[in-house]
């Protein structure tokens, strides 16, 4: 599915480390396409859809943000905290932007789930639908994230 000389491009530039460390895409070897169906396909089984997950990531890193690196309540349901690192990442297709070396940490209360994400997967599932490659180190798991998050 859409083998276009692009779409090899961007295959190759989310597995190489160029970008980040270890790539995108772990020791995922189904092409960004198919990563991408199946995860939206979850994300839509669950009743949602990518722009309101990255919604809600957003309105959690936003409010961690303001907490200063502590662990803190940011609802009812939630702890979080952010780390930032100087610098900045670029989007691996092609189009300006550049997003902040920041990572966001939450906590389930009730449950003491965990899960992590930075600053450019919020975008990569925001516009291009992407939870990256299975074994990449910033993979995220649809299902756990909807689980935790709402
Ligand atoms: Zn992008």
């Amino acid at each position: 599915m859409k083998e276009s000389p692009q779409s090899k491009k961007l295959d190759e530039m989310l597995r190489s480390s160029k970008l980040a460390a270890g790539g995108f895409m772990g020791h995922d070897s189904r092409s960004v396409y198919e990563i991408i169906d199946n995860d939206l396909a979850i994300i839509s089984e669950s009743g949602y859809t990518k722009e309101q997950v990255a919604a809600r990531m957003h309105e959690i890193t936003n409010k961690a943000i303001e907490l200063l690196g502590n662990w803190e309540e940011i609802d009812e349901k939630l702890l979080a905290r952010v780390d930032e690192a100087k610098g900045s990442l670029v989007c691996p297709w092609p189009h300006s932007g550049r997003y902040a070396k920041r990572v966001t940490y939450v906590k389930s209360i009730e449950t003491d789930e965990t899960i992590q994400w930075s600053d450019l997967n919020i975008h990569f599932i925001e516009e291009h639908g992407f939870f990256e490659g299975k074994g990449a180190y910033f993979r995220i798991e649809p299902k756990e994230l909807i689980k935790i998050i709402f």
